[in-house]
């Protein structure tokens, strides 16, 4: 499936939780979510209301989607995880969603180096991070321990990475990343444990969806 670009809003409003896609305005009250909290469409407001049986393959179906959406991956790319994830030695879903957390866009969110993946990737794809010292524009690329990721010394001097180092300070890094806001860089110190994912995300039914 092609890459979803119309509103990022709408997908929280079909998931029916916010998905905090768009950084600092989700914490506002422009937040479409805040202001419509009805599936999008000409009959969202009445969908709210109607009384509806939810099947556990709509759950499941709900709990892929909303996955996705939060990580910003297309259908087939998330396959891909999942296959991988079911060839990995553990627990599936805990795989999937260690693998998707170690994208290089998603990293560079949870370094509050951007204030969305979807800016993080931005930042990626237009070349502003080395790994281990070599540029890369690669957002999907999966980083390991031991890793270090760093803005690229030609991009320090704009405006937005010279504010960087006070404005990233504003949120904590994850405990199996190391950060030096100071220095623009980073250093993975291990593998993302579950419980350092904290998004709302239940991959059980992921697991289960995939399992049919
Ligand atoms: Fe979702 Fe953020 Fe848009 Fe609110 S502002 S609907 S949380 S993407």
């Amino acid at each position: 499936m092609a890459k979803y670009t119309g509103s990022v809003c709408k997908l929280c409003r079909r998931e029916g939780e916010k998905l905090f896609l768009k950084g600092q305005r989700c914490y506002t009250p422009k937040c479409a979510f805040e202001r419509r909290e009805y599936p999008p469409g000409d009959h969202g407001r009445q969908a709210q209301w109607r009384r509806r049986r939810v099947s556990e393959y709509w759950r499941q179906l709900r709990e892929k989607q909303k996955t996705r959406r939060v990580y910003n991956v297309t259908e087939r790319q998330f396959r891909r995880y999942y296959a991988e994830a079911l060839q990995t030695r553990g627990m599936t879903g805990v795989n999937l969603l260690g693998m998707l957390e170690r994208r290089l866009d998603n990293v560079v969110y949870r370094l509050n180096f951007a204030e969305s993946r979807a800016q993080g990737r931005l930042l990626v794809t237009h070349g502003h991070f080395s790994v281990n010292g070599r540029r890369t524009d690669i957002p999907s690329m999966l980083i390991k321990p031991g890793d270090v990721i760093e803005v690229r010394a030609g991009s320090r001097n704009r405006t937005y990475f010279k504010e960087l180092p006070q404005s990233a300070e504003s949120r904590a890094a994850p405990k199996w990343l190391e950060r030096d806001s100071g220095n623009l860089s980073a250093r993975v110190i291990q593998h993302p444990d579950r419980a350092d994912i904290d998004a709302n995300l239940n991959e059980q039914l992921i697991v289960e969806f995939y399992s049919r």
